[in-house]
């Protein structure tokens, strides 16, 4: 999403998909269900003059709600239930070993998806087969959320909010099948395009409450929350991983190793070598394609061996996503990733196993993590 993010023409010509969700509101035969990635929390205050302490996710549940939207949630939830599937993948791909000549690598970002699938095929079926947040979150609005309020998948309509131009194209990919064949996700828009449908609401932002997200998909953890910034995907991985491997938690903050500590420190690479319970786990974290290219380069030369790469296309991760709010010549990344850690520093969970909607998830709907069920709805082929 960069190109748009520093050219003008670019969005100039973005599509605008916000008509779709004020035609969705206005029909009466359908049920509006809205997630907001965790990174748009960030920066949506930036455009509208909100300090960053202001500018929380309620107010975005409020400002929606207001709209006439029926049901808001967070998508950290499903970054909590992303990491179930792909820490518990991991452990068993690594354990295998499957991963001994190349790594997994994540597969959430769709703009490193596409890259990998046009320039490195050969590395595609290392790709994690987990769905992002935003895909497993529509599989699970109109199945089980579907059933809990009585509804069938037709009648249920799913927006995303997102950080991300590209993730309009992943939606256009991803199918999934029960009984049902379809999208998970019916539109998604932008934190531009969110914020614009606050300003022709007349939404005047002093008077925004903080609201909390719906239920039964309510709870998330400070591990999805880091998803939006780059190193995220990987720590909340391990922390779950750890927990896998050893049967208890780490410390919280054992793996901040592979966070940024700038998103062009070691242009844009976090390498870090980790023990569990003395297993030697490799992992790297790198965000920006031309960053990317270099490492995976210098991995099919032998020079530098992985077992798990954490790959985002934007630099600094989501926070910096070509759906954000454009400043000129300012590159925000760094200090919107940095409300994210504050937030799971802050945050009363901080394992996505220890969510007790995901539990709850797990135990009424998905069976466990990997079952076949949880293989229909929340991986991918691709
Ligand atoms: Fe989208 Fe950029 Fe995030 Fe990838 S890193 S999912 S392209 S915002």
């Amino acid at each position: 999403g960069q190109c748009i993010t520093h050219c003008p023409v670019g969005a100039l010509r973005e599509r605008d998909d916000t008509e779709k969700v004020w035609d969705a509101i206005a029909d009466e035969k359908k049920t509006v269900v809205v997630q907001v990635a965790p990174a748009v929390r960030t920066s949506w205050g930036e455009q509208i003059g909100l300090k960053p302490e202001e500018a929380t996710i309620g107010k975005i549940m409020d400002s929606l709600k207001r709209m006439g939207v029926d049901y808001v949630f967070d998508t950290v939830f499903s970054a909590d239930l992303t990491i179930m599937e792909e820490a518990n993948e991991f452990v068993q791909r690594f354990t295998s070993g499957e991963l001994k000549d190349r790594p997994m690598f994540t597969s959430c970002c769709p703009g490193w998806v596409r890259f990998a699938k046009s320039q490195y095929p050969h590395l595609v079926k290392y790709l994690s087969t987990a769905k992002s947040p935003q895909e497993m979150f529509g599989a699970v609005m109109k199945t089980y959320f579907a059933e809990k309020i009585g509804k069938s998948p037709e009648e249920i309509y799913t927006v995303s909010v997102m950080p991300c131009v590209a993730k309009k194209a992943e939606r256009e990919k991803e199918l999934f099948y029960n009984e049902y064949a379809g999208h998970g996700v019916d539109t998604v828009i932008t934190t531009r395009e969110l914020v614009k449908m606050m300003r022709s609401a007349h939404i005047s932002p002093d008077t925004l409450q903080d609201i909390e997200s719906d239920s039964p998909m309510h709870d998330g953890t400070g591990a999805g929350v880091i998803f939006g910034a780059t190193g995220g995907v990987m720590e909340a991985a391990l922390r779950t991983a750890y927990a896998i491997i050893t049967g208890e938690n780490p410390e919280a903050d054992a793996f901040k190793a592979v966070r940024s500590s700038g998103f062009n420190a070691n242009d844009g690479v976090m390498e870090a070598e980790l023990n569990i319970n003395g297993i030697k786990v490799r992992t790297a974290v790198v965000s920006g394609l031309g960053n990317t290219r270099n490492l995976l380069d210098k991995m099919e030369k032998g020079e530098v061996k992985y077992d798990f790469v954490e790959v985002m296309a934007c630099p600094g991760g989501c926070v910096g996503g070509g759906g954000q709010p454009i400043h000129d010549g300012e590159e925000l990344a760094f200090e919107r990733g940095k409300t994210l850690y504050a937030l799971d520093k802050n945050a009363d969970l901080r394992f996505s196993h220890e969510n007790p909607d995901i539990q709850k998830l797990y135990d009424e709907y998905m069976e466990k993590p990997m079952s076949h069920k949880a293989h229909m709805l929340l991986h991918t082929e691709h």
